[in-house]
């Protein structure tokens, strides 16, 4: 059984260059702020100088976070964006590569951009609300009712 299911148009799409030394997830939602999108999908390519990325432990249930000061450049980052605690939140993984080529991914938490190219599609209606899913932990979208 599918958790959530909501049926989207897309509206219009953007290109945003993002900003040096900046945080990379903040960029995301400030980028689909000035395009007035509550809903949207978006993946950035380039690189970062230094980002913290996470792990969900199951078992846990709770990320296993780890700081990198390494240059890395974006394998892929892809992402959507739809609201948590009643704010905007964007839902970012990545692939990074590192200097020796081996890759890194996981969730990703933050990221200062080095240089960084976003493409993002808005999603026209309601976004989709996220709350605390009791059997896995994490903050999921739910259906309505
Ligand atoms: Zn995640």
């Amino acid at each position: 059984m599918i958790l959530m299911l909501q049926e989207y148009l897309a509206d219009r799409s953007i290109i945003a260059g993002l900003q040096i030394g900046e945080d990379l997830i903040e960029q995301i939602i400030s980028a689909a702020y000035s395009a007035g999108f509550k809903t949207a999908v978006f993946s950035v390519i380039g690189a970062l100088s230094s980002f913290e990325i996470a792990f969900y432990d199951q078992g846990v249930q709770e990320y296993r976070r780890r700081e990198v000061q390494s240059p890395a450049e974006i394998v892929l980052c892809s992402g959507n964006l739809s609201v948590r605690d009643g704010k905007p939140f964007a839902h970012a993984h990545a692939a990074l590569a590192l200097p020796d080529f081996s890759v890194i991914g996981g969730h990703l938490l933050s990221g200062k951009v080095f240089a960084a190219e976003l493409f993002m599609t808005g999603l026209a209606g309601e976004p989709p609300v996220r709350s605390h899913d009791p059997v896995t932990g994490l903050f999921l979208w739910k259906g309505k009712g």
